[in-house]
Parts: structure tokens; sequence; C-alpha cells
């Protein structure tokens, strides 16, 4: 495995800003990322995995090793009446895989088309669009516990998912290096059109209603409404929708009538931070090099050579305005490294 010195990251993060890596190897299997591991314990450096950079803020240089994972593929494992067992590796890009089962006739993850980023990225916030989310085709997962070196098996338990969470971005992060996610899909084609907008979308483009149009439907819906990052540097929602108890949405919707809010658990209400952050005012807003998309406020962007730390900035007077207007907090979705 060859290990490469000041490797430049701009093309590694889909915000697009400059930072150049110490050390950055790419990691084609198992052994690749042990031998990684023991060069970053040897020089005692820090890491940073990363898929494809695409829920990640990098704001400075990373003095470490920064370990790319580079294992594509997928293949079928096993299956049973109705279902079957997918195998990826963590390299593997998320939106080829969708295609790839739809193909096959294996469904479950169409509501999650087009979300940028690796397979094995998607675990670590439990990935989620239009009311479906990873562990609901979640199996279990390979990885090298950094901790012993060795590979491990992890099932849905164990990695503690819930809403843009898991196991891996909050109690044990920096600590399981995914390098495969097993998925169980059906084989039968149920759909799920809970959010309205893909029924909408479906019956607007004149379509009958399978998995595949599912898919059509949410990649026509997120080209109309999210920049791509080719274009525009991005990492879609920068804010998580924030979680409040039902009293609380209550008295809100009293003093704000058009509140976007939806059932969360059983006496908890999620509140759309987009809106939130569009009643502010700051939908559009566009200076020094980064702003807030002007199709979707939650979307911040780096427009033109912005600086990450103009964004973060840019970010924090975002929620201080939040929590004025709303007394809500709103909290960060993407990383940012180097760690603060
Ligand atoms: P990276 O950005 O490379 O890494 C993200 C984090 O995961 C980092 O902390 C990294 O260290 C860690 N990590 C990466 N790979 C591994 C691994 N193999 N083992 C251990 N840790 C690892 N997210 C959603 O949930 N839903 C959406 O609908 C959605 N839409 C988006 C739309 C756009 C336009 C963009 C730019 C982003 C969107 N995202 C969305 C966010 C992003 O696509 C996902 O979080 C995706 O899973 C990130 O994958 P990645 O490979 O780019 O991860
Ligand atoms: P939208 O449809 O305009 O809806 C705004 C918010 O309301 C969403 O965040 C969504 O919450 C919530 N919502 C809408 N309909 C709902 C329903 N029937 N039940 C429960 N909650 C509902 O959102 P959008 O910006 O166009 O995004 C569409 C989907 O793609 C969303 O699921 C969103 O999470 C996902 N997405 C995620 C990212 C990311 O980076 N994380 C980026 C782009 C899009 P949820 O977010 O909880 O679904």
């Amino acid at each position: 495995m060859q290990i490469l010195e000041n490797y430049p990251l701009r093309d590694c993060n889909t915000f697009g800003f400059e930072a150049t890596a110490r050390y950055f190897c790419e990691a084609h299997s198992s052994a690749d990322i042990i031998e990684a591991l023991e060069f970053v314990d040897a020089h005692a450096l820090t890491l940073l995995v990363l898929g494809e950079g695409s829920n990640v803020v990098l704001v400075d240089d990373l003095p470490g090793l920064v370990l790319k994972l580079a294992n594509p593929g997928v293949e079928v494992v096993g299956d049973a009446e109705g279902s079957v067992t997918v195998r990826a590796g963590a390299g593997q890009n998320w939106h080829e895989l969708v295609c790839w089962c739809l193909e096959q006739g294996y469904f479950g993850v169409e509501n999650l088309s087009l979300i940028p980023g690796s397979v094995g990225a998607a675990p670590v916030q439990n990935i989620g669009a239009y009311g479906v989310e990873l562990k609901d085709v979640f199996h279990s997962l390979e990885a090298v516990d950094r901790e012993t070196l060795e590979v491990v098996t992890l099932n849905r338990d164990d990695c503690q998912f819930a809403y843009r969470e898991s196991l891996f971005k909050s109690k044990a992060r920096g600590r399981y290096i995914i390098c495969h996610v097993n998925l169980t899909l059906s084989t039968l084609p149920e759909v799920n059109v809970r959010y309205g907008a893909i029924s909408a979308e479906i019956e607007r483009l004149g379509l009958t209603l399978t998995p595949q149009s599912v898919s059509i439907a949410v990649c026509q819906l997120r080209r109309s409404k999210l920049p791509d990052p080719a274009e525009i540097g991005n990492a879609g929602s920068f804010f998580k929708n924030p979680v409040i108890t039902d009293t609380l949405c209550a008295d809100l919707r009293q003093q704000f009538p058009g509140l976007v809010a939806y059932p969360d658990i059983p006496g908890r209400s999620k509140l759309a931070a987009g809106w939130l952050i569009d009643q502010c005012g700051w939908k559009g807003l566009r200076e020094a090099g980064v702003g807030v998309h002007a199709k979707q406020a939650l979307v911040l962007v780096n427009y033109d050579a912005g600086q990450a730390r103009d964004l973060l900035a840019l970010a924090e007077r975002i929620k201080e305005s939040v929590k004025q207007r709303f007394g809500v907090m709103l909290e960060m979705e993407p990383t940012i490294y180097p760690t603060p």
C-alpha cells in the first residue's frame, strides 16, 4: 500500500475546501486498513477515515493520515423467502449500489436514491431520506477495531442507530473503520410513499407506482432542489432537524402558525430546520464566497473559493438567529476536521 505525502484534499470533499493531508493512502481491503493503522500508531498520528467527503468540513490541513476506503463491489451472500442479503464494500458508491439493487429486483433502498457518498459512511449517520433510513435495511457490518486491530462484526443493535446518528458518529467515534456493509433487501416490490412528495412527483411524471418509479421521482425531486456538488460545493443538509417536545411544538405553533413540524416518537415533534432558517431571512445569502442555497435554506454552500472558517462563522450566526427567534438549538450534521 502506497502512503503519499502532502496530498491535496480539495477533490476529496464535496465542499471543495482546500486542505492538505500530511499523509494519505487508499485501502482496498481490511489488510490495508490494518497496515494503515499500524503506520498511524507507529508515528503517533491522527487519523481521518474518508469515503467521498460529502459529509465533512475540512477547516484546515490534516496533520495525520487520511485513509480513503477504495474497496468497491457488491455480491449476494444469502437469500430467503422474499429477501436477499447483499454485501457491499465500504468504498462502493452508494447510489450505484441503489441502482444495482433495483436492476436485480432487490427493494428497500429506492427512497435513498442519489444520496452522495460511500457505502462505508452510510451507517455513520444512518443515512435517511423520504421516510427511509439505512437501519430499515441494515443487517450487519464488518469493521476493523482500532483498539485491537481485528475485524469485528456488528449487528443492528450494536450500531445504536438513531436519527442521523449511530455509535460511529458519537460514542465510539473513530474506533471502527467500516470495511463491508450487509443489507437485507426485499424481493417483493413494496413501496414506501409516506412522504407525499414522492406520489405527487410520480403522478406528475405519469408513472405507475413501483420501486423503480419511486427512485426516478426521488432523483427528480433531489435534482430540482439540491445543488450538485460538482457545480456548487456543499454537504447536503448542514443542520439536523431539531426534535422537541409536543408541548413546546404546540407553543411555537401558536406563535408561528406556519411552523413546519412532523410527529416523531410519541411525545416528540420534528421541526423542519430549513423552514426555521428561511424564516430568519437567510435563504439565498451570499457573502465571502459562501452562503445559503437559494432553493433550500438547510444547505450551506461554498459558491466560489470560499473558506471553511467563513462557512462555520455563518453557521454560528444562523444558529444564533434561530435560537433567538424560536428558542430552538440547531445541531450541525457534517463533521469538522481536524477535530476542534
Ligand atoms: P465522508 O464525508 O467521507 O465521511 C463522513 C463521516 O463518516 C466522517 O466522519 C468519516 O470519518 C466517516 N467515515 C466515512 N467512511 C467511513 C468508514 N468506512 N468507516 C468509518 N467511518 C467512516 N445524508 C443523508 O443522510 N441523507 C440525504 O438525503 C443526504 N443528502 C445529501 C445531499 C447532498 C447534495 C450532499 C452533498 C450530501 C448529502 N447527505 C445526505 C450527506 C452525505 O451524503 C452522507 O452523510 C453520506 O453517507 C456521506 O458519505 P461519504 O462517503 O461522503 O462520507
Ligand atoms: P422537504 O420534503 O422539503 O421536507 C422538509 C423537512 O420536513 C424534511 O427535512 C423532512 O424531514 C420533513 N418531512 C417532510 N415530509 C415529511 C413526512 N411526511 N413525515 C415526516 N417528516 C417529513 O425536504 P427536502 O429538503 O426536500 O429533503 C427531502 C428528503 O431528503 C428529506 O428526507 C431529507 O432528510 C433528505 N435530505 C437529506 C439531506 C442531508 O444531507 N441529510 C440533504 C438533502 C435531502 P427528514 O429530513 O427527517 O426526512
